[in-house]
């Protein structure tokens, strides 16, 4: 045994036990007659003493101590004259009569504390130095316990865990899909699945009737702070249920990782909002509902009266800031930039202010009198001490812009404490969305969700009009999950390729299997995944997946510590057939 306890666990009443303790050192302070050493492991500091009477050898090793040595320590415990009641073992002290350096360790590139004073990119690069900080440390073990939470969960609830394969055939969720070229299919590639849905959707026909995974999902697409080309979903399915029976289950459970990861009880049910309610009222389909705020349609009140800006939009959105009058100039200045940005795209931004005296200012004053304003304000629930901002434009990318800008407002206003959590189910998508460009719809969740039965008549005749039968679970914002009841019929899901636009036979050739499998008797059946990696960084309070993540991927989805991706050899490419006109790197 290297050790026989951790740098976390000593006290005062263990003073007088001899102990040994293995891990890396912190820091050394030579202070002449006595040097300090704190001894670092995942569970905590340990302050270990060396003093002039301590061995010759210890006091020799002590000398050749650096950051990060990996050492062995034996020694009394004993209780400190100067505590230090920041950390649980301040109380003590280990007087060593035995240190072994058992690895030794270069000057690490950046200080591995609880602040580390290294950029980004070289903290990527030494990641397994970076992973010793205590943060991160809090982070994967918080990961760890939260798969362990929806194991004991799922299990309980009859759910089986089962392995899909990563080589299979695309899955369409939307992304690209990372292939694999096959050497013994020349020629032929499998797709990294973007999610098991269709292994889970054929389980159920199976008759594995609860399902669940913790699984890996790949996708080729942006990369943004909660997005990575790799990713964990607790991915879940079930037969013979409804909606209902779905959320049900799936509610409780968010409320038994609420209380086992983060010690909140969550008694009340979480609120649900319809897609359309959620676009109307918060401008996007992931609401963050910790603040009001919402936005309100001033399409009928400002137009019509000859400020072309306004009569020209499809719409004109307002949301009101409470107790903004008093903003500056060049603090509206900075918000009419913000929604300016291309990531946004507004063409500008309105403002009236209302102020504490009764008076009413606006950046419009030219096209409406105070009291045209004055009743905007009613409609919008603004009081004196007020400012009122406002977008217009194309009905979508106006609330887009307003449902930024109320996140923005609602950040530099202090309401969206990362401490609260304020979840809700978002339900009755459209099943299908339009897209200009090509043509063609393009299924809103995966072309494998139900339309709702009330609009199956529709399908046939307005195919745009239909609502799935799909719902997403939204924590401040943030996506944490999605499902859907599955179209089980083979006939329905045919029509539903033909409406995506696919030919018979392409459909037969990318989902044949499932088609066939459907026609051998399929249960009804729905599920959900959950994104592991985003209720780690909602529930640890951060907007980036990463720190929650061991090894992580970059902006350009590189892993810089270990230079991937990078290129094969000839002999490997020539294996597998492959040839490459990727332009020279500069
Ligand atoms: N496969 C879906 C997704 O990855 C989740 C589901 O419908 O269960 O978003």
């Amino acid at each position: 045994m290297y050790r026989n306890n951790t740098c976390g666990e000593l006290r005062a009443e263990n003073a007088g036990q001899n102990v040994t303790l293995a891990g890396w050192v912190q820091k050394v302070r030579n202070l002449g007659a006595m040097t300090f050493i704190d001894l670092r492991d995942r569970y905590g500091i340990t302050q270990l003493v060396v003093e002039e009477h301590s061995a010759a050898t210890v006091r020799e090793a002590a000398g050749e101590l650096g950051r990060e040595f990996v050492v062995q320590a034996t020694g009394t415990v004993r209780e400190r004259s100067s505590k230090n009641t920041k950390i649980p073992t301040g109380n003590i002290e280990v007087a060593l009569n035995e240190l072994k350096i058992l690895s030794r360790s270069q000057t690490p590139p950046f200080t591995i504390e609880e602040q580390s004073d290294g950029g980004d990119e070289l903290r990527m690069r030494y990641r397994y130095l970076d992973l010793r900080r205590p943060p991160l440390q809090r982070n994967i073990i918080m990961r760890h316990r939260l798969a362990q939470s929806v194991r004991e969960f799922l299990d309980r609830e009859g759910f089986l865990e089962i392995e899909t394969p990563f080589l299979i055939k695309s899955t369409p969720e939307g992304a690209r899909d990372f292939v694999v070229p096959s050497r013994m299919n020349p020629g032929e590639f499998y797709a990294l699945p973007q999610s098991p849905q269709q292994q889970k959707q054929l389980l159920m026909v199976s008759g594995y009737d609860r399902y669940f995974q913790i699984v890996r999902c790949f996708r080729d697409e942006d990369l943004r702070a909660d997005r990575q080309p790799e990713f964990t979903q607790i991915d879940c399915e079930m037969a013979f249920v409804e909606r209902e029976d779905v959320l049900e289950v799936f509610e409780r459970m968010a409320k038994y990782i609420f209380k086992t990861v983060h010690g909140i009880d969550m008694p009340e049910a979480y609120p649900r909002m319809t897609w359309h309610e959620a676009m109307e009222r918060y401008g996007c389909d992931k609401p963050d509902i910790r603040f009001g705020m919402e936005i309100n349609d001033l399409s009928a009140e400002a137009k019509g009266r000859d400020f072309v800006v306004f009569d020209s939009a499809e719409y004109v959105g307002a949301i009101v800031a409470a107790g903004c009058a008093s903003y500056t100039r060049k603090q509206i200045d900075e918000l009419t930039e913000f929604v300016k940005r291309p990531q946004i795209g507004a063409k500008g931004l309105v403002w009236v202010r209302f102020e504490e005296d009764g008076n009413v200012k606006s950046s419009v004053d030219k096209f409406y009198s105070p009291d045209d304003l004055r009743a905007w304000g009613a409609k919008c629930g603004a009081k004196a001490g007020d400012l009122m901002l406002i977008i217009s434009g194309d009905r979508r990318g106006s609330l887009n812009a307003l449902c930024e800008l109320r996140l923005e407002m609602g950040e530099r206003l202090g309401l969206r404490d990362r401490s609260v959590f304020a979840p809700l189910w978002v339900v009755d998508f459209p099943l299908l969305e339009w897209d200009e460009e090509s043509k063609r719809f393009f299924a809103m969740h995966h072309p494998f969700t139900s339309p709702k039965l009330e609009d199956t008549e529709l399908f046939a005749t307005d195919p745009g009009r239909v609502r799935a039968n799909a719902y997403d679970f939204v924590v401040n914002g943030v996506e944490l999950g999605g499902g859907s009841i599955r179209i089980h019929d083979s006939q329905l899901q045919a029509r539903m390729f033909e409406v995506l636009g696919f030919t018979p036979e392409e459909a037969e050739h990318q989902f044949g299997f499932l088609l066939n499998a459907f026609k051998y008797g399929a249960p009804p059946h729905g599920g959900i995944a959950y994104g592991l990696d985003r209720w780690c960084a909602v529930l640890g309070g951060a907007d980036s997946i990463r720190d929650f993540i061991a090894f992580p991927k970059n902006n350009s989805g590189r892993d810089v510590m270990l230079d991937a991706p990078s290129t094969i050899a000839q002999a490997q490419l020539d294996e597998l057939y492959l040839s490459t006109h990727a332009p020279e790197k500069s």
